[in-house]
């Protein structure tokens, strides 16, 4: 049994729809279909989710936007029309939101999730109608009756164990099970949504849940490229990733599968293949369980602007027992959420994203480090860019460390921080913010450039 999930942009029109009705049916052990909300027609268009997002937003402030309703009502009637749906369909749609816009017993935490979710939930609704009507048995099923239960946190849920072993039982289904994904629902039945981009944690869990032998993630995309196509001309695919290199390249900018929904199938070690509903012939990129080694030494390169370095120097700082402690429980007190500590004898530079602390709280740390500490020295610099060179084979070679040094110093460009793990499945360098792109395309012209593609792992 295959779990198959379909990205916004695959499920925004009808015209993808009858794509993704073509993929579902083609293969009869796709059983259980995970739905986004409709996403971006075009490049200039809205998420059905950020226009909810709006609207909630405005009934939340007391003042219901009804034109941003009307857009996401005509985004859906367009659907429904176009595929020719029965007018229950869309009339389901249209009567959700009257319930929605007269709740008044949800705190705005509860109902921001609760508008949020209908995108997928809807979508889930329609679809599930469009297969039945071309001859596709299906039926809607929700997190609500199958009990994906989550934690009590708005925006942010995480899936609770048991509901593992509750979702199991939709391995039996005869018909198409179609899924809304991105929300679960809570112990005293609230609706809490994942974080942006969650459906793919949604079928991450049912893949899991139900054993499947693969967890497909269909988006626009032919594969995960080894750098941004966004920064780099036709960069090249990747065909097979390990869990450890796609979590390493997710954290630093690789978006095309959402950090947080490997786990659940790391758990059962089920493999994850992206593939494109606009090109579903293509072979696409398998993340698997253990050690892949790519024919080249790295396997990606990702690259994450708009850090913080929050820099600390203090004379015998080695020999201070408990001085590192006292410097992290500030940011602890501040709330604020440490990405990493490179550290000298005598100094220390906290990384943290550049969105978790606004300049007067990191003012405010720096007065903390002189008043309690005693430092010598502090103080905070933005527009750090993180760089990271991921790859299994790195560990079996000498020398990628020097390569990379010298592309930077060959194209003019200071590393301001280095840091390696023991494991050396990754290496992370810090340049300014605006070297970004000129970094990673020389990095590319080094490690994936034309006469090195095939070099061979020692
Ligand atoms: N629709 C949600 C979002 O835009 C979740 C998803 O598409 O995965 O974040």
């Amino acid at each position: 049994m295959k779990v198959i999930k379909f990205g916004g942009s695959s499920l925004a029109n009808a015209t993808q729809l009858r794509k993704v009705f073509n993929i579902v049916k083609s293969d009869s052990s796709r059983k259980i279909v995970v739905v986004s909300a409709p996403g971006k027609r075009s490049s200039d268009d809205e998420k059905v989710t950020d226009l909810l997002i709006q609207l909630a937003t405005s009934h939340i402030e007391g003042n219901y936007d009804e034109e941003v309703l009307k857009k996401i009502l005509v985004r859906y009637k367009e659907i429904s029309d176009e595929l020719e749906l029965k007018p229950e369909v869309f009339e389901l749609v249209r009567i959700h939101f009257k319930n929605l816009k007269e709740r008044n017993d949800l705190s705005s935490e509860y109902l921001m999730d609760a508008y949020k979710a209908s995108g997928e939930d809807l979508n889930a609704r329609l679809i599930a109608s469009y297969f039945n009507q071309e001859g596709l048995a299906a039926k809607y099923v929700g997190p609500r009756e199958a009990k994906l239960w989550v934690s009590d946190t708005p925006g942010e849920a995480r899936v609770l164990e048991e509901s593992y072993h509750e979702l199991e039982y939709l391995q039996l289904t005869n018909e198409v099970i179609v899924f809304p994904g991105f929300y679960g629902v809570t112990k005293e039945g609230k609706i809490v949504t994942f974080s942006r981009g969650g459906s793919d944690i949604t079928g991450s869990i049912l893949a899991n849940a139900v054993n499947a032998d693969e967890y497909e993630n269909f988006t626009d995309v032919d594969a995960i490229y080894v750098a941004s196509p966004k920064i780099v001309h036709k960069p090249l695919p990747i065909d097979v990733l390990s869990y450890t290199e796609m979590r390493e390249l997710s954290y630093a900018g690789f978006s095309v599968f959402h950090t947080e929904a490997l786990l659940p199938s790391i758990k059962k070690g089920i493999p994850v293949h992206v593939c494109n509903t606009n090109n579903p012939e293509a072979s696409g990129t398998y993340i698997m369980k253990g050690k892949v080694t790519s024919p080249n030494v790295i396997s990606g390169i990702a690259s994450s602007p708009g850090f913080v370095s929050i820099y600390v120097k203090k004379y015998l700082m080695n020999h201070e027992i408990g001085f590192l402690r006292k410097v992290l429980t500030i940011f602890e007190e501040e709330g604020i959420s440490i990405e990493h500590i490179p550290t000298g004898i005598d100094d220390a530079t906290i990384i943290i994203r550049g969105e978790d602390a606004t300049d007067e709280q990191l003012e405010s740390i720096v007065e903390r480090f002189y008043a309690e500490l005693d430092v010598d020295e502090a103080s905070f610099t933005r527009g750090l860019c993180l760089i990271m060179l991921v790859g299994e084979g790195m560990v079996n070679m000498v020398g990628t460390t020097a390569r990379v040094a010298s592309t930077l110093a060959r194209t003019q460009i200071n590393i301001e921080l280095y840091n390696q793990g023991v494991s050396e499945v990754s290496m992370m360098f810090g340049i300014l913010d605006q070297y970004e792109k000129k970094a990673i395309r020389a990095l590319y012209d080094e490690f994936f450039g034309e006469e090195k593609e095939y070099q061979v792992v020692e």
